[in-house]
């Protein structure tokens, strides 16, 4: 049976948003890739951001991911501080060279904001267009920004959809072939990966250990970063002083466990260097970015893990994630938080019930548990940044999936509401949501505070 690849959730990026920052990014460099390939003399572009992207795209950062894309810029493999380099050098030149021939952008001028048209193909639409000296369209097009950093439109390939006469992939199909070929999870994913989408065994485990490897990079360097984020918010990193407050005084954090401490501080560490604009893996998108790695860190450390271990695990959680994002929605704009953090959170409730040993049944139930008190969360970001609610949530977010984990391992993992029905929940939730809770900041917290900003 067809599964979706664990790399199309779990793919190394940039903060602070996947779909309002990487997607934009990557979307702009196909348009470029598309002028290469053009016949088009020069001309003046232009590019409109509808819906969320409109709402919340200055405080996401999608201005300077759309320029620095049309330059280039690759959000998945080139450094981070680029993106802004780049923002800042073409809005002094005002024009994009390329293969001999000038496209005039102005990026404050060319970059136009849309929140008032409906009926969009997708909250996240983008418009790119060629134009001439008359201001006629010679090229156009549009592209959708779908969700952890996935784009569809121009000559980007299309999301992997069920292949044909195929059931739809859920959990609970993984689950009855687990329990017939007596295999786990792991294993599951990492045939469907040489099955289905191309990657030998070694391939996979050395793409999931460089995601590791940024993983923990990232919730490292969160933890020694100061200062403050960058938005008119003015919020103050916090996770450095927390880690040397726990380090100071390990004895005062006997109310909770050191280990809900950790993960707390882990998941406020990656996600502040998210907010920052730095490197992350999106897990599954940027804004729940820090849940994850928060967790595989500690069960690392605790229980001595080997890195493979730690792969296994990703796996997991990339093989429940793509489901979700499959079935459902990871898309902060289409369902609100409960596809982020929600989704995350059960992600890394697999992957913690697999690395700790738990049997199949449990690894699913871990799941369901942590999506099922997810649903219903709203996405109302605080001058549209990626600051608050969402650098705690991640925190909360990692608290919650390792009490997931640890209810499903303390239970036989029976349990009346399949992983699965908790996706389509999700998605009829979202549905049901009013659009100014998911990613328009016109609701919530968002109009409500903080005072004096
Ligand atoms: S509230 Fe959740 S969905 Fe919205 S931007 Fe923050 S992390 Fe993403």
């Amino acid at each position: 049976m067809w599964f979706p690849s664990v790399f199309s959730i779990l793919k190394p990026g940039i903060g602070p948003s996947s779909s309002h920052t990487l997607g934009p990014a990557l979307a702009a460099r196909d348009f470029r890739k598309n002028l290469e390939n053009s016949v088009a003399a020069g001309g003046h572009l232009q590019v409109t951001l509808q819906g969320s992207l409109a709402l919340t795209g200055k405080g996401h950062l999608t201005d300077q991911a759309v320029a620095a894309g049309l330059c280039g810029f690759d959000p998945e493999g080139d450094a981070p501080e680029g993106l802004h380099r780049v923002y800042e050098t073409l809005r002094r030149e005002d024009q994009i060279r390329l293969g001999g021939r000038t496209f005039a952008f102005d990026p404050e001028r060319d970059i136009l904001f849309d929140p008032t048209t409906q009926d969009l193909p997708h909250p996240n639409t983008m418009r790119f267009r060629l134009l001439d000296g008359a201001g006629a369209p010679v090229k156009e097009e549009t592209y959708l920004s779908v969700g952890g950093g996935r784009v569809r439109g121009g000559t980007i390939p299309p999301l992997p959809t069920t292949p044909d006469g195929g059931a739809a992939p859920t959990l609970q199909a993984a689950l009855d072939h687990c329990l017939t070929e007596s295999c786990d999870l792991a294993r599951l994913a990492l045939e469907n990966e040489a099955a289905h989408h191309g990657r030998t065994e070694a391939e996979v485990y050395a793409q999931l250990s460089l995601l590791w490897r940024i993983m923990s990079a990232c919730v490292e360097e969160g933890l020694v970063g100061e200062g403050f984020l960058p938005g008119r918010l003015r919020l103050e990193r916090r996770a450095s002083e927390m880690f040397e407050s726990y380090q100071k005084n390990i004895r005062r954090w006997r109310l909770l466990s050191r280990e809900i401490t950790l993960a707390t501080i882990y998941a406020i560490a990656a996600a502040e260097e998210n907010a920052a604009g730095g490197r992350i893996v999106t897990a599954p998108t940027c804004g729940s970015a820090g849940v994850l790695p928060a967790v595989l860190m500690i069960l690392k450390d605790r229980f001595h893990l080997p890195e493979r271990a730690v792969c296994d695990g990703l796996l997991v959680a990339g093989f429940v994630g793509g489901i979700a994002a499959h079935n459902g929605s990871i898309s902060g704009a289409e369902v609100g938080c409960q596809g982020e953090v929600g989704v995350a959170a059960a992600m890394t409730a697999a992957a913690a019930c697999h690395m700790l040993e738990g049997t199949v049944s449990q690894v699913e139930f871990a799941a369901e548990v942590a999506l099922e008190h997810h649903l219903g969360l709203t996405c109302d970001p605080v001058c549209g940044l990626v600051q608050i609610p969402c650098i705690e949530r991640n925190a909360a977010g990692a608290v919650a999936a390792l009490n997931a984990a640890n209810l499903a391992l303390l239970s036989q993992g029976r349990h009346l509401i399949s992983f699965d029905k908790a996706v389509s929940a999700l998605l009829a939730v979202g549905r049901d949501m009013s659009s100014k809770y998911k990613e328009t900041a016109l609701g919530g917290l968002a109009v409500l505070g903080p005072e004096g900003v």
